[in-house]
């Protein structure tokens, strides 16, 4: 099955962070025009999301989703159902510039991380592009339960 990718235009950067969450690729910046997005969208074949119907206007049939509700919860449950996707891959996908994680042993992240996360947690990720750590902590436990809510 391809992945399915986004594009997300600045009015829904808070669903493009959390798809990131289940893992999905949603290519996200707050300065790119509505022309950057539409070419971006037909060269690495992105769905466009967006609360923009002028730019929805300018796209192909089945090549932008508008994004009908301000909150976030309602917008993720849309995006989940119009394309029917079910399964995810949370906590593999940098939050902060898309790219994949990769697991690291727990010694390596040693000094990048507070004393009480590494005495706590097993599971850690680095992003190989900006170089954040990430953990299956409380803070991920809280996520998914807020999602889990949202279904
Ligand atoms: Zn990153």
């Amino acid at each position: 099955m391809a992945e399915i990718k986004f594009i997300a235009d600045v009015m829904v950067g808070k669903l493009a962070r959390w798809l990131r969450v289940l893992g999905f690729d949603v290519a996200y910046s707050n300065v790119l025009h509505d022309d950057e997005i539409v070419r971006l969208a037909n060269s690495e074949n992105r769905i466009i999301l967006t609360r923009d119907t002028g730019l929805v206007a300018r796209c192909r049939s089945g090549q932008c989703l508008l994004i009908k509700s301000g909150d976030y919860k309602e917008q993720i449950q849309q995006v989940l159902h119009t394309f029917d996707l079910k399964q995810f891959n949370v906590f593999s996908r940098c939050l902060e510039c898309n790219t994949l994680l990769e697991d690291v042993d727990k010694e390596a992240v040693f000094e990048r991380v507070p004393p009480f996360v590494y005495l706590t947690q097993d599971r850690f990720a680095t992003c190989p592009s900006c170089n954040r750590v990430y953990w299956h902590g409380t803070h991920a436990d809280e996520m998914l339960k807020r999602i889990g809510a949202c279904r």
